[in-house]
């Protein structure tokens, strides 16, 4: 590759970041929530908290969407479906856990029908915790993780103690 191609690409790969941290649209996923972490991620797309301000925007197709915020501890039930829906999505793409059942289970650990929490089937990148998180944290970890995507890294993944299973 001579210096001009490798300028080329250069500015490629900077405009292509550029816009990915500009314009993240997002896809949400409810693994089994108590719908309450659910509700506020509303909120945060209501215009009171106006999360657009940042570019993120709600889409309904994962073929679209850039990060996938899921809610709640894995049931039996969408195990499967939520891992159609990452892998429908095109890469790069990025995983937020909100509230504290899809960080460890939270409530529901040790249910009869929890496979577990949403990092033992997804590789996530931003974990919000809360039961519910505030529409103020929600923004705060979803801006963290684009600070990362400018700076070309990835969050540190937060490794979690497996389950004991019965
Ligand atoms: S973290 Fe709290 S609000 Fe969110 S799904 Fe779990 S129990 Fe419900």
């Amino acid at each position: 590759m001579n210096v001009s191609q490798n300028y080329v690409s250069q500015l490629m790969g900077r405009i292509t970041t550029w816009a990915r941290v500009n314009s993240p649209w997002a896809i949400h996923f409810n693994s089994g929530s108590c719908n309450g972490c659910d509700i506020e991620i509303l909120a945060t797309l209501t215009p009171r908290y106006d999360i657009e301000r940042f570019g993120i925007k709600l889409r309904g197709s994962p073929r679209h969407a850039d990060v996938l915020i899921c809610t709640g501890p894995v049931t039996r039930q969408a195990r499967e479906r939520l891992l159609r829906t990452y892998e429908q999505m095109p890469d790069p793409k990025f995983v937020v856990a909100v509230g504290s059942c899809g960080i460890s289970g939270g409530v529901f650990q040790g249910c009869y029908n929890i496979v577990g929490h949403i990092n033992e089937v997804l590789p996530v990148d931003a974990f919000i915790p809360g039961c519910p998180p505030r529409p103020e944290a929600i923004i705060d970890g979803i801006v963290k993780l684009l600070t990362h995507l400018q700076n070309g890294t990835r969050p540190e993944p937060i490794q979690f103690a497996p389950q004991e299973t019965a």
